[in-house]
């Protein structure tokens, strides 16, 4: 029998969700006494400076329809569990899950909320030399719903189901999936062997473009997707968003490990017409040809510095770095020439010749780069992932004249863009 996989319009109404669970027998194999544990996508927290929800993170009204439905079901066991990237201090997994809601869902219904980078983590071994923590709690659940949010990534084109459960290995194992070797794309597909997500749900309320985080943009889709078929899943899922699984490596290691069609015709699509809710969404952001920084220098003309595309070796740590190092060049930039200065981030990138000085922001570029005889001038921000003042000094003592309210005044507008249009509403994650 080909795997069962849902696409239901969503409509405001618990129905919708239940109809997505019921078309693709989800909860046909679930023990009424059986450890339930949802994973939902909250990817990290900002109090300061808030993100626009849509399509960054699992809307919480979904993850509420959901805990009914499992009540309905008989469900007494219910936890949900996620490891937020931690950007500022103290503003971790607990932090969303408070910001978003999930506190009150405690109240009203009985769940657990479970921080997996508090957990006791299982090692894994993929093979030899290569090794993932994985949290105690996703291993030794008896049904894991797998709950990602319709979004692409800047890193692996899209970031669904298999990418979703990432968020069950402790940090430094996520650091670990982002070496040079054997690869991003390689590694998390492991976590789904391991934790064996029993229903894949994908919330497709809100499609992003150019994600993860809420710097790409938010369209409204109203969708939902569900599978008991991870893979089968994200098939469906990619494809509304305009990829086809061949194109993605993720998707192509998975099916490969595990002797699985990425051909459509191999998978019962239940529900509404596939064909008439795709559009397609960019997930790769533009840079120079000569690789010294995104597209809209450019458009404005900047010139003298440097500034390399991100790679997948770039962990989430370091990702915010980057994206201020990016504001804060351009703040810089008075029409005249920038200083011949080069930003080097990530696990790989090599200074080239022709730059007076070198900003190395993190651990593992300063190691990447110790050897590199291009480097006249060498500025070392360490730490992983360094302090964001201490970045900023950098940029200062490289002699870029930055002005650093320019990116807090450009996180505001981001945390604001959606505010009062139509369509957006704060009321699906409360
Ligand atoms: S220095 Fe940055 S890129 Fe390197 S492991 Fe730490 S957070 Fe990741």
């Amino acid at each position: 029998m080909k795997p069962l996989i849902s696409l239901v319009q969503y409509n405001g109404s618990p129905d919708y969700l239940r109809e997505a669970v019921e078309l693709c027998s989800g909860l046909e194999k679930l023990e009424r006494n059986a450890r339930v544990l949802i994973k939902p996508n909250l990817i990290t927290w900002d109090d300061q400076f808030k993100i626009s929800p849509f399509g960054v993170f699992t809307t919480t009204r979904l993850v509420e329809d959901l805990i009914i439905l499992l009540k309905d079901h008989g469900c007494g066991e219910i936890s949900i569990g996620e490891g937020s990237v931690q950007i500022k201090e103290g503003l971790g997994t607990m932090a969303a899950f408070a910001g978003l809601g999930y506190t009150s869902l405690v109240k009203k219904y009985g769940v657990k909320l479970v921080d997996f980078n508090a957990d006791k983590s299982v090692n894994f071994k993929v093979r030899k030399g290569l090794s993932l923590h994985i949290a105690k709690e996703a291993m030794e659940s008896d049904f894991l719903i797998n709950f990602p949010v319709l979004k692409t990534h800047a890193q692996t084109k899209v970031s669904l189901g298999l990418k979703n459960l990432k968020g069950c290995l402790k940090t430094s194992s996520k650091k670990i999936c982002h070496h040079a070797s054997p690869g991003l794309e390689y590694c998390f597909t492991f976590v789904a062997d391991c934790v064996k997500p029993a229903l894949t749900i994908v919330d497709g309320i809100y499609a992003l473009e150019r994600g993860p985080l809420h710097f790409g943009n938010a369209f409204r889709k109203g969708i939902i997707i569900a599978s008991r078929d991870v893979l089968g899943a994200d098939m469906v899922a990619a494809k509304t968003i305009g990829y086809d699984p061949q194109d993605i490596v993720h998707l192509v290691e998975y099916a490969k490990r595990h002797g699985k069609s990425l051909d459509l015709k191999d998978y019962a699509i239940r529900g509404e017409d596939l064909e008439v809710h795709i559009k397609p969404l960019k997930w790769d952001w533009g840079w120079k040809k000569d690789n010294t920084g995104p597209s809209i220098f450019e458009k404005f003309g900047v010139t003298g510095v440097a500034l390399p595309k991100y790679d997948e070796t770039l962990c989430s740590g370091c990702t915010p770095l980057a994206n201020m190092v990016n504001i804060l060049v351009l703040s810089a930039f008075t029409g005249q020439p920038l200083p011949k200065v080069e930003i080097l981030n990530g696990k790989k990138m090599q200074a080239r010749p022709g730059y007076d000085k070198t900003v190395l922001i993190g651990n593992c570029i300063i190691k990447a780069n110790k050897e590199n005889a291009h480097i006249m001038k060498a500025i070392k921000v360490t730490g992983c992932p360094p302090d964001t003042r201490e970045v900023i000094d950098a940029l200062k003592e490289a002699e870029l004249h930055i002005d650093e309210f320019a990116y807090w005044g450009y996180l505001k507008q981001q945390g604001e863009k959606y505010d009062k249009q139509e369509g957006y509403s704060w009321d699906f994650y409360k």
